[in-house]
């Protein structure tokens, strides 16, 4: 998995840092799904690889007592949970004790960890650098992540440090089991696998990975992602969200398709909002699962009025499977994992080119896209990517002058004539 981990004390410039990283799938990934994006975690992508960046910073409580331990604790926890760190520091102040506290910490990690000097925003300033060559953690790079100089070393050197997925592993589809703490997470994975699992609590400092299970029984091979199995006690209580979004941050990384469960009691909260534009904007399968539905009053309207508000929700992802579940009846469980990997294999369709056009174009002709500024705007022809989710090529002689609600009547009919339920859908319109 690529997860970066931005670290440092604060106003060192982490969160103008994170913005830059982010930004460039901003302008693509909000123009699709018309949301805000979350402040803290993002995509980011760098030539043809992505990652997820988190901004620690942002998880920091505000009460001067519990900062420095918790500074010093989030360190930890992105440590342990990311693949790359950065380092941040700011050279017009030079090395504050704060910062001497964070490198002590990296330096007895075994994560690659990149220093960057912040705001060296003219030359004067370069010479500053070489102070921090003091922490012993190697090369320090210089960042004005103001004007954006230095970023595109940076990644290149970062990315070198991203790792492949090991073949075998890439040929089972990943099911990553998310939600909310006690919506039925680990009931739900000890219902499939038939047996309550041991969960051996981990020694200060320790943790497991975020647990995979080969599930293989009815006919069924996939991997199970488990992000409850563990459940690690962070010692300063206001990191216990930052912990839990990174443990999911990073099992939905790994996963193909995202079970998102949510308590019927509850319905769809924010945080179960997060999960859900997290899963869509790195473009993997969802599947809705809306758990304990046996505690629901029901009449024959419940489901669809549960429907409608999930789907005001998540919108305009709203093409996505929605299962009502009871994992203590053992209600519709299996119908949620064939659900998912039904997902699964719409996410990995592919459309032959002859059946795309036939069906399409037609479409296009008879609805062509507006004209505009007294020009007539034709789409030639209509190709399937080659990517790990659906993504369409549609050549045109304007591409700039097609606007978003065209956009989206694409994709609506893509949706209608192919399925892709519950998988993203990318629309790129290029010039022949
Ligand atoms: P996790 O934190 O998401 O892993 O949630 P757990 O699996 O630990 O479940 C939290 C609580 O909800 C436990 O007491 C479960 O027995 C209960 N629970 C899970 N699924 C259901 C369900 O479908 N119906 C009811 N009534 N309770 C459930």
């Amino acid at each position: 998995s690529n997860i970066i981990a931005i670290v440092g004390r604060p106003n060192v410039g982490k969160s103008t840092l994170f913005n830059r990283l982010t930004e460039s799938r901003k302008a693509i990934v909000d123009d699709l799904s018309g949301v805000t994006r979350d402040r803290h975690y993002g995509v980011g992508e760098w030539t043809d690889k992505q990652f997820t960046v988190i901004d620690t910073g942002g998880y920091v409580a505000n009460s001067e007592d519990v900062y420095e331990a918790a500074i010093r604790e989030q360190v930890m926890i992105a440590i342990e949970e990311a693949s790359v760190l950065i380092f941040m520091v700011d050279v017009t102040t030079g090395i504050t004790d704060l910062d001497d506290d964070i490198a002590q910490v990296l330096r007895r990690s075994n994560k690659p960890v990149f220093v960057t000097a912040n705001k060296v925003d003219n030359t004067a300033l370069h010479s500053e650098i070489s102070t921090f060559y003091g922490f012993g953690l190697g090369e320090v790079y210089p960042l004005s992540s103001m004007t954006g100089s230095g970023t595109g070393e940076l990644l290149d050197e970062i990315i070198k440090n991203f790792e492949d997925v090991p073949e075998e592993e890439n040929q089972l589809p990943k099911i990553t089991i998310a939600g909310r703490p006690n919506v039925g997470k680990s009931s739900l994975v000890n219902a499939l696998i038939g047996k309550e699992r041991n969960i051996v609590t981990a020694n200060a400092g320790t943790t497991r990975d975020s647990i995979k299970i080969h599930y293989n029984q009815f006919g069924h091979e996939f991997m199970l992602i488990d992000t409850a199995g563990l459940r690690k006690k962070t010692k300063v209580k206001e990191n216990l969200e930052f912990y839990s979004v990174m443990r999911t941050i990073k099992a939905l990384e790994e996963a193909d398709v995202v079970v998102l469960m949510i308590d019927a009691q509850e319905g769809i909260e924010s945080q179960d909002i997060n999960i859900f534009h997290l899963a869509e904007k790195n473009k993997k399968g969802i599947v809705i699962l809306v758990n304990k539905w046996d505690l629901i009053e029901k009449n024959t309207q419940t489901m669809k009025a549960f429907e409608e508000q999930i789907h005001e929700r998540i919108r305009p992802f709203t093409d996505v499977p929605i299962i009502f579940t009871s994992v203590l009846n053992k209600q519709r469980i299996f119908k949620a994992i064939e659900t998912a990997l039904e997902v699964y294999k719409n996410r990995s369709k592919k459309i032959p080119t002859s059946k795309l056009n036939d069906v399409m174009l037609p479409l296009i002709e008879k609805f062509p896209p507006p004209a505009l500024k007294g020009k007539h705007i034709k789409i030639k022809y209509i190709t399937q990517i080659n990517a790990t989710s659906p993504m369409f090529a549609f050549f045109c002689n304007l591409p700039q002058y097609i606007k978003d609600p065209y956009k989206r009547f694409i994709e609506n009919k893509l949706r209608e004539n192919f399925d892709f339920s519950g998988s993203p859908i990318q629309i790129y319109f290029r010039q022949k």
